[in-house]
């Protein structure tokens, strides 16, 4: 499997990889091989997998797709790694991401940009661009990804695969380098949601290394994949329908609702009143979460250091200047500016305040149905380029993905269906399914009985 995978990586030509070293896969591999022959196995044992290049490894480089860090080499794993690595699965290499996982089309990598492999002249969305192109093109079988705002549902949707962020505090951060602590959650992405129940197995469970990791009995993400959907609930949000969805992703989108109606579902209009206001919230939290999380690449630490400088302080300027891009200097500074005295009141402390609001509509609506669906992203994948200037339009094509994250709530995204986007080319859609606190295995069920 791993010289399968291996093989394809080579050819590849999306700039799905940032990190690979065969021999290093190899030698995994063969232990995977001897660990089956003496019959300690586990589900995922021998199972090739890659990682985004957010999650901190050992013996590959750990870039979070930034020239900060072009040639770290962490000298420890993320907890989500150790625990493939105990379950026996085999590393195939680290996926290209945008820089610090800050994007939607996953052009921001100082690695450069993925192609979309439905159509390769399109993005493949991100953050976890590298992740959702590598399941498309055949290239690892399973990956992990990260979402803070929407970048494991947004990538999946528009590479056409299946991922799943679980609740927020379910999968360790430990080692996930930091974007936006109180939003950053981990996942996988897979061909299916069978897949991705597997996966997400291995990846959630309580780690004191982690301020924010929730203690829970273990549970089996598969077990309820065969349940009927008989009488199910779907709450379908008026927001997420109005003026600005593209009419070939609404149209995959209803269809996919119809066919949960076949399969027994019911559908229940309901409203997400403060869903547009999830825009402005979130790129006031984020930033300013990352203005704190990324003042520890001074030069000093770890990652890059300018060669030449007057003093300290010329140190870090020059470091930071040539080591981060546009759109990580962007959230520093929009960052720094909510925090600081004067602002932090009426912009960090209101959007705090307007964060609970949008979590208490969710849970209004949860009162009225079981989980609810709706487009991932309001168009299909959009050409490379098209928006790489103007990252406003790129912040706005989040909205339907950020309330989750703010709310901490699980959300997937499937695939769907086809629309044309702009160019009349065959791009993906993929349907989002959000579900109450901890309903993973509810949204695997209801996934797994689409597909
Ligand atoms: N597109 C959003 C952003 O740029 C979300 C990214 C993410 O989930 N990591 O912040």
């Amino acid at each position: 499997l791993a010289q399968h995978y291996l093989g394809r990586i080579q050819a590849d030509t999306l700039n799905a990889f940032t990190h690979v070293d065969p021999a290093l896969t190899l030698a995994q591999a063969a232990a995977a091989d001897q660990r089956i022959a003496s019959g300690d196995i586990t589900a995922l044992t021998g199972i090739p997998i890659a990682h985004k290049d957010i999650f901190v490894t050992r013996d590959w480089r750990s870039t979070a797709g930034s020239k900060m860090l072009e040639n770290y080499v962490s000298p420890f794993d993320a907890t989500v790694v150790e625990h493939f690595k105990r379950a026996g699965t085999v590393t195939l290499g680290k996926l290209n991401c945008d820089e610090f996982a800050m994007g939607s089309s996953n052009e921001n990598s100082y690695f450069g940009a993925v192609k979309n492999p439905w159509d390769i002249t399109a993005v493949p969305g991100g953050s976890s661009g590298g992740s959702a192109a590598a399941i498309a093109a055949r290239l690892a079988p399973a990956v992990t990804g990260t979402d803070t705002g929407g970048s494991i549902r947004q990538p999946a949707a528009f590479c056409g695969v299946t991922g799943i962020k679980p609740t927020y505090g379910s999968v360790s951060r430990f080692g996930m380098i930091a974007f936006a602590s109180s939003l950053d959650q981990g996942g996988p992405m897979a061909q299916t949601a069978e897949d991705c129940s597997l996966l997400l197995n291995t990846m959630v469970g309580f780690d004191e290394k982690d301020s924010t990791s929730v203690t829970r009995d273990k549970e089996d993400f598969s077990r309820d994949l065969n349940q009927s959907i008989k009488g199910l609930r779907i709450g379908v949000p008026r927001e997420f329908f109005g003026a600005g969805l593209a009419s070939d992703v609404e149209q995959a989108v209803r269809a996919a609702l119809s066919e949960y109606e076949k399969l027994g579902a019911t559908l229940v209009d309901i409203s997400l009143p403060k869903t547009e206001l999830s825009i402005p919230v979130y790129y006031i939290i984020a930033p300013a979460e990352a203005s704190s999380n990324l003042s520890r690449f001074d030069g000093v630490r770890y990652g890059h250091r300018a060669t030449e400088y007057k003093d300290l302080n010329d140190m870090y300027r020059k470091t930071r200047t040539e080591g981060f891009g546009d759109e990580v200097k962007r959230r520093i500074l929009t960052g720094a500016y909510v925090l600081s005295h004067g602002y932090y009141d009426a912009y960090y402390l209101q959007a705090q305040k307007i964060r609970r609001l949008i979590a208490q509509d969710f849970q209004a609506a949860f009162e009225q149905c079981d989980v609810i669906m709706g487009p991932v992203a309001p168009t299909v994948a959009w050409d490379l380029g098209a928006k790489s200037d103007d990252p406003v339009a790129n912040y706005l094509a989040d909205i339907f993905t950020l309330s989750t994250s703010l709310a901490g709530l699980p959300g997937m995204s499937i695939p769907c269906g086809f629309g044309q986007g702009e160019k009349n080319s065959k791009r993906p859609v993929g349907l989002q399914i959000i579900g109450n606190y901890f309903a993973e295995a509810k949204l695997l069920n209801v996934a797994h009985q689409f597909q």
